[in-house]
């Protein structure tokens, strides 16, 4: 059994079939790729293991627990923490500010919209979201306003706010788009550097093959909504389905 368990899930949106039949399992403790043309259905499958999206079928188990019809929050707070594909990060608050946030989230039970107000009176927090700093190596940057930072910077404060809620599970979705290859090298070493240091398992969508093969221990290949194989790196490279999927693009 792994800490996630994704059982024949399907999602319709009208008349497209953007997930069918999927089935994934992720080992604890591993780093999982889930790799795939555009358009196969890699985002909406991360939107549906996080609440934001229901599967019109299927199931979606961790830790042995169904996420099915738990909010957003609910299924935050059972230790599942995502990345998103455009960093969400409030530009108009400091660095240190951002911090902040998803520890309090964490902590209520609440959206981080509304975290947003109150994080402002807790001196707690604070402490909390400087530690995180330090560890991200951005603490020289706290007081930046979030906007100003370069796109890795964005990245790295956003996985970093992640990382402030302690998850088990981080999901990431394609961190290293539009990013320049010095950042996407900092972000693969960033990312090293967590799976080493923390007890987490993550799951990364990522189109970038040389993110892919530095990283995972595991790929599953989705094409048109649909797993086409799970293997380890080694194997996926050569395989001639693989392949053809790509063709297209
Ligand atoms: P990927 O992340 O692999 O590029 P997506 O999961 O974003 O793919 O999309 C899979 C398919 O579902 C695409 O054809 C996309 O246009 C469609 N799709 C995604 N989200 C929606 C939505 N909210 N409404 C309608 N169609 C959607
Ligand atoms: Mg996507």
């Amino acid at each position: 059994m792994g800490i996630l368990e994704v059982k024949n899930v399907n999602k319709n949106f009208g008349g497209l079939k953007a997930l069918s039949d999927v089935n994934l399992s992720v080992r604890e403790n591993s780093v999982h790729a889930i790799i795939g043309p555009n358009g196969a259905g890699k985002s909406t499958l991360l939107n549906c293991l996080v609440g934001k999206l229901i599967p019109d079928t299927g199931s979606v188990m961790f830790d042995g627990q169904s996420v099915l019809g738990r909010k957003p929050y609910e299924i935050n707070q059972m230790g599942i923490s995502r990345v998103f594909q455009t960093p969400e990060i409030f530009g108009d608050l400091t660095v240190l500010e951002n911090m902040m946030i998803p520890i309090f989230a964490r902590r209520d039970g609440a959206f981080r919209m509304h975290a947003y107000e109150s994080v402002a009176r807790e001196r707690g927090i604070l402490e909390q979201a400087e530690h995180v700093l330090e560890d991200m190596k951005m603490a020289d940057k706290r007081h930046m306003h979030a906007a100003s930072m370069s796109r890795g910077d964005k990245r790295r404060l956003e996985i970093g706010m992640c990382l402030s809620q302690e998850p088990r599970l981080l999901l990431l979705d394609e961190p290293t788009a539009g990013m320049a290859r010095a950042d996407t090298n900092n972000t693969i070493d960033l990312l090293k550097q967590i799976k080493e240091e923390r007890d987490i398992t993550i799951a990364i969508i990522e189109h970038d093959m040389h993110v892919v093969f530095s990283l995972a221990d595991r790929i599953t290949v989705l094409a048109q909504g649909t797993p086409l194989v799970e293997d380890d790196p080694q194997n996926i490279k050569g395989n001639p389905k693989v392949r053809e999927a790509y063709l297209g693009e």
